[in-house]
């Protein structure tokens, strides 16, 4: 069971990185972070271990332009994205989620999983505009 170890180990690590970065990286980003720790650790295995943890909930995984990115963070937030620069900014509108919660409530829908993304441009892109 030595192997199954070293997984857990490794997918421990992944995740720590995921929830201590605010960029929502892609595989190829966690990888080349996460191999300063671990230096024979292959993309392949970051691909597996992500899948596990989006699959486990332990990680969000997030589509934006064709590509995956991974959120450490499991508190209900809404993502923008910009149009212009990609970068992915958290929203933390808790009166919103709760009033989206009462909403569906209501109408006898319970929410297990919030997902809300919005595209537009960001603060950064408006004033370079
Ligand atoms: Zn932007
Ligand atoms: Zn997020």
């Amino acid at each position: 069971m030595v192997i199954n170890r070293r997984l857990t180990l490794q997918r421990k690590i992944i995740l720590e990185y995921l929830q201590n970065v605010k960029t929502h990286p892609t595989a190829e980003e966690v990888f080349n972070n996460v191999k300063i720790k671990i230096p024979k650790i292959t993309l392949a295995t970051i691909y597996r271990n992500l899948q596990i943890l989006a699959k486990e909930k332990q990680a969000e995984r997030l589509e934006v332009n064709g590509q995956f990115h991974f959120d450490g963070d499991l508190d209900p937030h809404i993502h923008f994205i910009c149009k212009n620069c990609q970068i992915i900014k958290d929203l933390f509108y808790d009166d919103l989620v709760h009033y989206f919660e009462k909403k569906m409530e209501t109408s006898g829908f319970s929410i297990k999983n919030f997902k809300i993304q919005c595209e537009g441009i960001c603060k950064n892109c408006t004033q370079e505009a």
